[in-house]
């Protein structure tokens, strides 16, 4: 058993058989082969290794050739290792004696020298373990041949173990049989981290390098709430996690039992409680926790979701069918916030810095064809519902007021040809670069309401990527500087009396409720798994005593006082909860 901590990012948990995704995605499940069959699979295993010389022989040759015998040589090394008579002898025993796959032993043996390279105090050697990766993949490669799985063909339930995985991938994972995933790299704030709430499946980021230490087939729990991943548990282990599932399946029954009651404070403050989606089959998930609405649909997904772009007519019918599906509750789109991490498979990747590069709103202003066709299609839905359109990532006043104008400009076109739509759709901007906040007493005359991206203004405020596991602790809404922005943020929305939400996952986390109503935030957009357990705080609350606590936080100086306050203050209101 072995146990490792990372950063939780998906709550609940998780026990099954892990899929372990190499560089290639191969699923290297443990199996065993017949008695009968053993010759045969040694056989096969064999063959395998000489195609794989082969190849290796021709690629040293191909380079000596272009580059010289020196270039060569690294291809001379993963020879020798493939041809070493102790690796072979051991790969032979293994499927000989325990039965196991040729596959599974290859993948065992070689992820087990991988990690003796890892662990060496030298980053020359350790990289080395790279090179037997690589003559790992190209074993499996060969064994496997046209029987590789893809990741997308999944027929079992399964834990997926990655080095890294994208948004765009998280959002493709088998929503039916991916029960949880592990990365080695990625932070909080990512938005893969954001992806996996969104599913409702346990994840856990930023553990560093464990991928050497597992199989695919080995039995893994997945700690969502901690941050855990305990690589083949003990009997007992799986007994007490057993067990925490149960017990988080009844909570989440208790918390459903408030679907239908308004979140509301115990003095009487509405609050609207809205959820955060990616795609419009999550609508459902909104409505059966009682969502007033929809506060974010991040609308570059349904281009990260699927293979090709999808055209207006695509974006259209996603639009409208979440409109129809929300009833009449405000639905807020916002335009495309592509770029940074969220970039489309095959899109080549050359920004030195992505997140300050070409992204977002930045990016729609660049490329008008894209932008235009996405105005239209939210306009031409607007008649089916009650949508309000959001801008993300805007820094300055020209790129608000650009932005609004290329919207009036598909306005007048669709007024043309005489295409219905609804002309006062509020128009809002997101709240996610110190620069607008800065500058907000400026925008809030320029804007219907403000949505506030924590994700988003905590990173940039600190310096920090929120996709980066090396500073995952310095990231964190505790920081008194990102508090002090929120506070501008919804006092200058407050004082103009125009609507104010705060749709970061900030706002799905329970500590900080009492906070932010403190602060004078009335509407909130969580993940919608997170609406219940953020309802359940909002309706023990008065005003006043809110009030209280944010004046507190707002004379503490430094992000770990603010948190442990707030932990406590939480601990207060429910004594027996472990949260
Ligand atoms: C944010 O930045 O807080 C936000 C909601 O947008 P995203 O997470 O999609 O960047
Ligand atoms: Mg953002």
């Amino acid at each position: 058993m072995q146990r490792l901590q990372g950063i939780a990012v998906s709550p609940g948990v998780a026990i099954g058989e892990a899929l372990v995704m190499g560089n290639e995605g191969f699923r290297i499940p443990r199996r065993f082969v017949t008695r009968d069959a053993v010759e045969t699979e040694l056989d096969r295993l064999h063959h395998a290794l000489a195609s794989s010389a082969e190849q290796i022989e021709r690629n040293r040759d191909a380079i000596a050739h272009e580059l010289g015998r020196q270039y060569a040589a690294i291809f001379e090394a993963h020879l020798t290792m493939l041809r070493d008579a102790r690796l072979v002898d051991e790969l032979d025993q293994l499927i000989r004696e325990r039965q196991y796959s040729p596959e599974y032993a290859v993948s065992r043996v070689l992820r087990r020298y991988a990690k003796v390279f890892q662990q060496l105090d030298n980053s020359l050697m350790a990289e080395r373990a790279n090179d037997i990766f690589d003559i790992e993949q190209r074993i499996l490669s060969n064994l496997v041949g046209r029987r590789r799985e893809e990741f997308s063909k999944l027929e079992s339930p399964v834990l997926i173990l990655a080095h890294n995985l994208t948004p765009s991938e998280t959002a493709n994972l088998s929503r039916e049989f991916v029960r949880g995933f592990v990365t080695e790299i990625g932070g909080a704030g990512s938005h893969t981290a954001i992806v996996a709430e969104a599913l409702a499946i346990p994840a856990v980021v930023g553990v560093g390098n464990f991928l050497a230490d597992v199989s695919g087939g080995d039995m893994v729990i997945i700690d969502g709430n901690q941050g855990l991943v305990i690589l083949r548990p003990d009997e007992e282990t799986i007994a007490r996690y057993r067990q925490e599932a149960e017990a988080g399946r009844t909570r989440a029954e208790q918390l459903g039992q408030l679907r239908d009651l308004p979140a509301q404070t115990l003095d009487g403050t509405r609050i609207d409680l809205f959820g955060n989606i990616e795609f419009p089959n999550e609508v459902p998930a909104c409505l059966e926790r009682g969502a007033d609405g929809i506060g974010l649909f991040r609308t570059e997904f349904l281009y990260l979701g699927s293979e090709f772009a999808p055209n207006e007519q695509d974006q259209f019918e996603a639009y409208k069918s979440v409109a129809e599906q929300m009833q009449g509750r405000p639905v807020t789109i916002r335009t495309l916030d592509l770029g940074a991490d969220k970039v489309m498979p095959g899109r080549p990747d050359d920004e030195k810095n992505p997140f300050l590069g070409l992204r977002s709103i930045r990016l729609s202003l660049r490329n008008l064809p894209l932008f235009r066709t996405q105005l239209k299609a939210i306009l031409r839905a607007s008649p089916y519902g009650k949508l309000r359109i959001m801008f993300p990532l805007i820094s300055t006043i020209m790129e608000l007021r650009q932005a609004r104008m290329i919207l009036s400009d598909v306005m007048e076109d669709l007024d043309e040809h005489g295409v219905q739509f609804d002309r006062n759709m509020p128009v809002g901007m997101m709240v996610e670069v110190p620069a607008a906040v800065i500058m907000i007493d400026r925008f809030v005359e320029e804007v219907d309401f403000l949505s506030i991206g924590t994700n988003d203004l905590i990173q940039y405020t600190l310096a920090v990527d929120r996709s980066n596991k090396d500073v995952a602790n310095l990231y964190t809404g505790s920081d008194p500087a990102v508090l002090k922005l929120i506070d501008m943020a919804v006092t200058a929305a407050n004082k103009a009396q125009i609507p104010v939400e705060l749709c970061g996952q900030m706002s799905g986390n329970p500590i900080y409720t009492m906070l932010l109503l403190g602060m004078g935030l009335r509407q909130m957009s969580v993940a919608p798994a997170a609406i219940p357990e953020i309802k359940k705080v909002i309706r023990s609350v008065n005003i006043a005593q809110c009030e209280v606590v944010a004046k507190k936080v707002m004379h503490l100086e430094n992000a770990r006082d603010v948190k442990s306050y707030l932990k406590d203050e939480l601990n207060r209101l429910f004594p027996t909860d472990e949260s």
